[in-house]
């Protein structure tokens, strides 16, 4: 019975392991290339390991996007936007990009060893 509970827990943590770690996977890309892209125009290239902190300014139709890097992350920390989605999605922590709709703008991470699988996305 001791043996049985025991070898249950073990089981169950392995299955647990092996969902953090998927979800570790699914979550932030193995890359510090960042893309700020427009409309399929990559506006910028970044490599967060290698940035300084900074503010980046894009400016859209008279609505601007203030971005900012700050210890190797990125985020949009003010826009012009009616509602602001963009700055309340916080820093790029995953594979789920920043998207700013009424900007057209999106900062998501980039792998370019994997070039062709982002040109063959539908922007
Ligand atoms: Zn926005």
């Amino acid at each position: 019975m001791k043996y049985g509970k025991r070898l249950y827990a073990f089981c169950g943590l392995i299955l647990l392991s092996g969902i953090a770690g998927s979800v570790m996977v699914m979550g932030k890309p193995k890359t510090d290339n960042v893309s700020i892209v427009r409309d399929g125009e990559v506006l910028y290239e970044l490599d967060l390991a290698k940035e300084e902190d900074r503010m980046i300014e894009i400016e859209y139709e008279g609505n601007r996007n203030i971005v900012e890097i700050k210890d190797h992350q990125i985020r949009v920390s003010d826009a012009g936007c009616p509602d602001k989605c963009c700055a309340k999605m916080g820093w790029l922590n995953s594979s789920v990009p920043i998207v700013c709709l009424p900007n057209h703008l999106v900062i998501r991470y980039s792998d370019r060893n994997d070039e062709s699988t982002i040109d063959a996305e539908a922007y």
